[in-house]
């Protein structure tokens, strides 16, 4: 393969991040965004970043390899470093988790903020650039290689067709490459749905005096299978809270102010309502409604061109009540790096089995947000099989002894912020205390 020219389109995480490595590989990475990148608003290709955005710890580990001055730059733009157990407050089933400091941390953010440091990260990168343009097909001449038709200029007036010698589809939930694909006469590749439901509502409000020295961030967790709503608080930049609505399947939260507060009160515990009832808010309401998780199985097509990626939500996205989405991407990315390091020289037609690499890394975050979905007897989709459903029960229970139990709930982060695999549940000593509080998984 040549390695004069990649293309990425969509410069959002998974972009800019694929643009990063691909920058180690090849002369020149370009990067096509159809959104105004240096915009300090929630852009329209990422109306996701108006609501809670947290960085799981392994997603922070990554980035800070890839870019190590993030952390740095992050936190001296307000960015807050918290610990998830020490500064989280979780209330669990009716009790509170027991906070120490675990070690397990990462900075909290707006997801803008995050954005715009990693762009300053990758404007570094003098082998990257930006190019403001709406990717809008693709064109092939031999059906092996493909290029991208792209309108760009005042008012997207201008069409042009750019080759690379590797494109990266980065282009997020709303990627149009089945379609894009399907025309230049590809089959249309398979795709699996959960579909759960799922409403956000997101306001920001000033932090009120008396709580601006207090370093954490609150959840209230609904309780699969009949208590759907979930609310918190996310400390961020300039002094302000997050503050997040959330429910599965019903009860969805609504963008009246008067709901919002009234969705506040009714969680499993009103310490978020307390806080907020009084506070001023920064915002409007914003609202965000998702139908669940999907994943497009690329791996499984039979012809594919030789030099096109999908990553990031392009390929899979989640129910984003696990925080999972940008950690996913960014080790998609990393994915990436040593893929090429191993392949780049040594083989020609990688690119496909990339997609089956990705899709294997991709599958535990699937299962474990696809899992706890089927604990909604509101859930469709395809079920997980038996092993994964008692994984998932047992995984519930040890979140149910984490009040209890400082172990536990150590246990339990470590694998949701994926620094540990779910081996980590089975460690003895945590079913010894399941007996002894007569906790059972409930299948
Ligand atoms: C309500 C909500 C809350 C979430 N909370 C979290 C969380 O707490 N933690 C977490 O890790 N994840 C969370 N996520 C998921 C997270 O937002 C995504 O996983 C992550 O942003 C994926 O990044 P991406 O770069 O793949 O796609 P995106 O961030 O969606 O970016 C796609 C980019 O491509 C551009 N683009 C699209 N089409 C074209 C085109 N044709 N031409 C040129 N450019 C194009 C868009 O403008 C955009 O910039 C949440 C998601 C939602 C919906």
């Amino acid at each position: 393969m040549d390695r004069k020219h990649a293309l990425v389109i969509g410069g959002s995480i998974a972009g800019m991040v694929s643009a990063q490595i691909l920058a180690k590989y090849f002369e020149v990475v370009t990067i096509i965004e159809k959104d105004d990148i240096k915009s300090s608003d929630v852009r329209n290709g990422t109306p996701q970043a108006n609501h809670i955005h947290t960085l799981l710890v392994k997603g922070k580990q990554i980035l800070s390899e890839i870019f190590p001055e993030l952390e740095k730059d992050m936190m001296k733009s307000g960015a807050l470093g918290l610990d998830y157990i020490l500064n989280g407050q979780y209330f669990v089933d009716g009790y509170w988790t027991p906070r120490f400091a675990s070690g397990l941390d990462s900075y909290f953010s707006s997801r803008t903020l995050l954005e715009s440091t990693i762009r300053i990260q990758v404007e570094k990168n003098a082998k990257i650039q930006f190019m403001n343009g709406l990717v809008t097909s693709l064109v092939t001449d031999n059906n092996k290689h493909v290029s991208v038709k792209i309108k760009s200029g005042k008012d997207f007036s201008s069409e042009q067709i750019l080759h690379g010698n590797i494109i990266v589809d980065a282009s997020g939930r709303n990627s149009k490459t089945p379609e894009w694909l399907q025309d230049i006469g590809y089959a249309k590749p398979e795709e699996t749905h959960v579909d759960s439901n799922i409403g956000y509502a997101t306001r920001c409000y000033k932090i009120p005096k008396e709580y601006q020295d207090v370093k954490e961030f609150i959840v209230i967790l609904n309780h699969p299978p009949y208590q759907p709503k979930m609310g918190g608080i996310l400390p961020i930049e300039g002094k302000r809270w997050k503050v997040t609505m959330y429910s599965i399947g019903q009860d969805l939260p609504t963008t009246d102010e008067k709901e919002f507060l009234e969705f506040a009160r009714t969680l499993a515990d009103q310490k978020v309502y307390n806080m907020i009832k009084n506070a001023e808010p920064e915002s409007e309401i914003h609202g965000y409604r998702v139908k669940g998780s999907r994943v497009i199985h690329y791996e499984r097509v039979k012809t594919w061109p030789e030099n096109y990626i999908v990553i990031g939500d392009a390929v899979c996205t989640f129910n984003p009540f696990y925080g999972q989405g940008m950690t996913v991407s960014v080790l998609g990315c990393k994915l990436l790096d040593e893929f090429l390091n191993k392949n780049l020289s040594s083989r020609e037609n990688l690119t496909l089995e990339f997609q089956k690499e990705l899709y294997k890394k991709n599958s535990y975050p699937w299962l474990l947000a696809t899992g706890e979905d089927f604990r909604w007897p509101t859930t469709k989709g395809q079920r997980p099989n038996a092993l994964a459903r008692m994984t998932q029960a047992y995984a519930d229970s040890i979140l149910y002894l984490s009040p209890h139990s400082k172990f536990a709930a150590k246990s339990f982060q470590e694998m949701m912020q994926m620094t540990r695999s779910p081996l980590v549940l089975f460690h003895p000593k945590l079913m010894v205390q399941l007996l002894a509080r007569k906790i059972k998984p409930k299948i």
